[in-house]
C-alpha cells in the first residue's frame, strides 16, 4: 500500500524529489513528466524511471528519435498517482491546478507559486499538522525553509521577539546560464522589506520579521545573516545546544576549516552525498553570538537546490495521512536521505 507519487516538472527540484521518493519504503514513484528529451530524461530512463511527455502530440516523436521510451501522457501519469509533486517553474503550477482538481488528485506546489494557490504553506517542523489530509499544499521556498527551521528552533526554545535577516542569494542554479548577475551585486527587491518576511509568516504567523535580499555572482548556495531578539537572555551555550537538537540544523565546527559556501559544497562532495546536496541549514557555530540583552547573530548557508527536498517528502506523508506524527516523519526522512551524517 505504498503512496503513489508522480512528479510534474523534472528540473532542479523535481529530480531531487523523485530520488528522495525512491528512497522511501512507504512511497512509490509512478513517473516523471518531461517537456522534451534531454540529459535529465536520459539519466531518468537509465535509472528505470517512467517518463511521461507533457505534450505527447508535440514531443512523442522527439522522445522516439532520442531512443527514450515513454509511458503515456502527463495526464495518464496523473491519473495513476495518489499525489502529484508539481515542480514546474513558478506560475506554471497555477496553470496545472485545474487539471489536478478535475482528476480529484492531491498536489504539492513549490515556493515559486503564491501561498493563496494552495491556501496552506508548509515547513515540516513548523506546521506539519496543518497539511494532514489537505488536497493542496505549498512547500515554501529554499530561503523561507532555511529561515523557518532556524526561527522555529529559537522561538520554541526562548521565544523570538523580532528577527532581521539579510539574504545573500545565489544568482542562479549551477546549470542556469541565463541568470545572473555575473559581475554585480543587485538589491532584489530594492523596495524594502523583501517578500521573505511575509512568506515566513505563512508557516510561522506570529513571528515579527524584516528581511532584505541581494543577488550575487555565485551559483553554489545562499548565505543568510540572521539577527534575532529573544524574549529571554540565554547563554551562548544554551543557544548552541538548542540548535543542535534539530537534525536539519547543522552547526559547522570551526576545526573543520569550512570557510565559505564553496567549502560547504566541497564537504558534500567528499561525503559522497547524492548530487553533493547539503539539505541541512549549514550554520557556522563560531558565528553564533549572544549578547547580554538576548540578541543573537549568526551566519547560515542554505543549499537552494536541496533544502526543501526533505520537506516535500514529509509533506507527502502529512497530506496522505500515512504518518500523523511530524517527528516520526522527519526522522524517517532524515535517515533515508542521510541528513546529519
Ligand atoms: P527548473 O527550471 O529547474 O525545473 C522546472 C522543470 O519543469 C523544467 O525541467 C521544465 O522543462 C519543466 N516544465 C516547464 N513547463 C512545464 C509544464 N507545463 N509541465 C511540466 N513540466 C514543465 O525549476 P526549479 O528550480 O526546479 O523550480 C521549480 C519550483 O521550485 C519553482 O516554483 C521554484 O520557485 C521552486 N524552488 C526552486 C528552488 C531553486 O533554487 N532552484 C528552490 C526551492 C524552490
Amino acid at each position: 500500500d505504498k503512496v503513489k507519487v508522480a512528479i510534474n516538472g523534472y528540473g532542479t527540484i523535481g529530480k531531487r524529489v523523485a530520488s528522495a521518493v525512491m528512497r522511501q519504503d512507504d512511497m512509490a514513484l509512478i513517473g516523471v513528466a518531461k517537456t522534451k528529451p534531454d540529459y535529465d530524461a536520459y539519466v531518468a530512463a537509465k535509472n528505470g524511471i517512467d517518463i511521461y511527455p507533457v505534450d505527447p502530440a508535440k514531443a512523442e516523436s522527439k522522445f522516439k528519435a532520442a531512443g527514450i521510451k515513454i509511458a503515456g501522457s502527463n495526464e495518464d501519469m496523473i491519473k495513476k498517482a495518489d499525489i502529484i509533486v508539481d515542480c514546474t517553474p513558478g506560475g506554471i503550477g497555477e496553470q496545472n491546478k485545474p487539471l489536478y482538481e478535475k482528476l480529484g488528485k492531491k498536489a504539492i506546489f513549490q515556493g515559486g507559486e503564491e501561498h493563496e494557490l494552495a491556501g496552506t504553506s508548509f515547513n515540516a517542523v513548523c506546521n506539519y499538522d496543518e497539511a494532514i489530509g489537505k488536497q493542496f499544499v505549498r512547500v515554501v521556498s529554499c530561503n523561507t525553509t532555511g529561515l523557518a527551521r532556524l526561527i522555529y528552533a529559537l522561538d520554541k526554545g526562548f521565544g523570538v521577539k523580532k528577527v532581521r535577516a539579510t539574504m545573500m542569494r545565489r544568482g542562479g542554479d549551477p546549470n542556469d546560464v541565463k541568470r545572473g548577475p555575473i559581475n554585480a551585486i543587485v538589491p532584489d527587491p530594492v523596495k524594502l522589506p523583501s517578500h521573505h518576511g511575509p512568506d515566513l509568516n505563512t508557516v510561522l504567523p506570529n513571528i515579527k520579521i524584516d528581511t532584505v535580499a541581494v543577488k550575487l555572482p555565485t551559483t553554489l548556495m545562499h548565505m543568510h545573516y540572521v539577527n534575532m531578539n529573544l524574549k529571554v537572555t540565554p547563554s551562548r551555550d544554551e543557544v548552541v545546544s538548542t540548535l543542535k537538537q534539530y537534525p536539519r540544523l547543522w552547526l559547522i565546527p570551526s576545526w573543520m576549516n569550512i570557510k565559505s559556501t564553496a567549502d560547504v559544497m566541497e564537504f558534500g562532495r567528499e561525503l559522497g552525498r547524492p548530487r553533493n546536496d547539503m539539505m541541512e541549514n549549514c550554520i557556522w557555530e563560531e558565528s553564533v553570538s549572544v549578547d547580554d540583552s538576548g540578541e543573537v547573530n549568526l551566519f547560515q548557508a542554505i543549499h537552494q537546490e536541496s533544502d526543501a527536498i526533505p520537506e516535500n517528502v514529509d509533506c507527502i506523508r502529512a497530506m496522505m495521512g500515512i504518518e500523523k506524527d511530524a517527528k516520526k516523519s522527519m526522522d524517517k526522512t532524515d535517515k533515508t536521505l542521510g541528513l546529519g551524517n
